[in-house]
């Protein structure tokens, strides 16, 4: 048998402004899938099974955009997009624009485990989830009360623009065998046009993992893919660079690259150390540290470390 690691683990709640938002409940909200996650690898479950179960719970939670409190896009429509990356083996399962699931992270971790293929999009992978056998919902049931409120303000000319900002949620973790795994579901920008897709199911650019190290991104997608952010930031892993400075670096890279590219992202690297940053004004996170504690922060400063 090998040796049992300390199994270590990180979520986010999406990189923004969050301004208006009461804190304490965000918070509480990364707290708890954090919390989701770390049980499982504290029972000796799989990095995969903590990210998918850390995912999960954001999804279930309104505040986040992602599953159930997603942004609706310009026809007043939920389509959602995820990516749980193994890894052990560098291999993911995606999925985009699915508009009939709760649990978008559970269609990619199908994709991923129950089919031959990397990535399904629109009614196929709705229909693959049907095939699956995954409960399939009324896409007004992925709408919160919130969403719609401000989807009604967003579209009414007399209104103000909502000043809120989430984002989407993601996971990386480190079980006690030293596998990796990342996991990363969105329901996208707001308004955003039908069919649009961003990062957040993309290899290497919202979701990416290998035996390095494993990353999920967040913020504006049509930056985040142009420079490959999660890949960029395990890659920094791979050359000996911690992974809190990695994950500093890649997202400076990404600065320099495109003035205020609004964008964000976690790690963990394939020695179970833990890092992010972002370039917005806050992104919540919660990590579990070393001696099994639960930390949670709104924001990352430059000289953060996440033991
Ligand atoms: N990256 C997501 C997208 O572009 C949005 C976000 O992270 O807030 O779809």
């Amino acid at each position: 048998m090998g040796e049992t690691l300390i199994p270590r683990l990180i979520v986010h709640g999406g990189a923004g402004d969050w301004t208006g938002f009461d804190e304490d409940t965000v918070l509480r909200g990364v707290h708890d899938a954090a919390e989701a996650g770390a049980a499982i690898l504290r029972a000796g479950g799989s990095a995969l099974d903590a990210v998918e179960a850390a995912t999960r719970i954001l999804e279930d939670h309104p505040l986040f955009d992602a599953g159930y409190g997603s942004y609706m896009n310009e026809w007043g429509e939920v389509e959602m997009d995820a990516i749980i990356a193994d890894g052990e083996h560098t291999r993911f399962g995606a999925v985009a624009g699915v508009r009939r699931v709760r649990h978008a992270i559970t269609l990619a971790r199908g994709v991923l485990e129950r089919t031959d293929h990397c990535f399904f999009v629109g009614e196929g992978a709705d229909h693959l989830a049907t095939k699956l056998g995954m409960p399939i919902i009324a896409n007004v049931e992925l709408v919160s009360d919130g969403e719609l409120a401000d989807f009604r303000q967003r579209h009414n000319p007399d209104s103000k623009p909502s000043a809120h900002g989430t984002g989407t949620v993601g996971a990386c973790a480190y079980d006690a065998t030293g596998r990796v795994a990342a996991a990363t579901s969105t329901g996208g920008t707001h308004d955003k046009p039908k069919g649009r897709v961003g990062d957040s199911p993309l290899f290497g650019s919202g979701g990416y993992a290998d035996p390095a190290g494993a990353a999920s991104a967040t913020g504006v997608g049509e930056n985040i893919m142009r420079y490959f952010l999660c890949k960029r930031a395990v890659d920094a892993c791979g050359v000996g660079l911690d992974a809190a400075t990695a994950a500093r670096s890649a997202v400076t890279y990404l600065n320099a690259q495109i003035p205020d590219p609004e964008a964000g992202l976690i790690l963990i690297s394939a020695d179970g150390r833990v890092g992010a940053a972002h370039t917005t004004q806050a992104m919540p996170i919660a990590w579990l540290t070393a001696d099994g504690q639960i930390h949670t922060a709104m924001r990352c400063t430059a000289d953060m470390q996440f033991e």
